[in-house]
């Protein structure tokens, strides 16, 4: 167990990344379009996603997760304390 807590969920700003380019952001977009489809959770803010996902996005776009996770805050789509829980990968 950490020293600093639990480890911190991977909450995405919604709100935020609408704003973004779709030449950047469009595959995250659809990503999170999809699991909210799946949830039937149309009406956040933010959308709490699995460590699983982080990693086949990763996949995605062609990047370690740990970079895709330093991607995501520079665009402020995820907050800091993501890099917390991508540590434990
Ligand atoms: P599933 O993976 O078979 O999960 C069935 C239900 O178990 C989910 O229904 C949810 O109520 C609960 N559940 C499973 N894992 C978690 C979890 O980590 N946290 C919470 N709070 N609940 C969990 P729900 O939400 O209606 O999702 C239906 C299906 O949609 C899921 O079936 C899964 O196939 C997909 N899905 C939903 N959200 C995600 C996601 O964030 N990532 C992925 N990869 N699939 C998702
Ligand atoms: P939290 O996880 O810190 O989430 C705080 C608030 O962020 C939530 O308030 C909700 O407004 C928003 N939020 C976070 N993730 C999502 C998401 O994937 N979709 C949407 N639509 N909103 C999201 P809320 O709903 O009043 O929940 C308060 C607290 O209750 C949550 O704090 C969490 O501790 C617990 N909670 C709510 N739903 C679940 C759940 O499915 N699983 C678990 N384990 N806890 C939950
Ligand atoms: P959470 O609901 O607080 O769940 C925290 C962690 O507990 C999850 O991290 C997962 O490792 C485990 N967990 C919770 N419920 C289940 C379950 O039904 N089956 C399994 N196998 N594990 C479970 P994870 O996967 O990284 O998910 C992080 C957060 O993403 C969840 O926090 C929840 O807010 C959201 N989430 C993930 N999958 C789903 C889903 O299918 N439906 C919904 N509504 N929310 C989900």
């Amino acid at each position: 167990p950490s020293p600093l807590g639990p480890t911190p969920k991977l909450v995405i700003d919604l709100e935020r990344l609408a704003q973004l380019p779709k030449e950047k952001a469009g595959a995250l977009a659809r990503y999170a379009a999809t699991i909210q489809s799946q949830r039937g959770d149309y009406n956040g803010k933010v959308l709490s996603i699995r460590q699983e996902d982080l990693r086949s996005l990763a996949v995605i776009y062609d990047k370690s997760p740990s970079e895709l996770t330093e991607e995501l805050i520079g665009w402020g789509v995820l907050d800091a304390e993501a890099r917390r829980a991508v540590e434990s990968f």
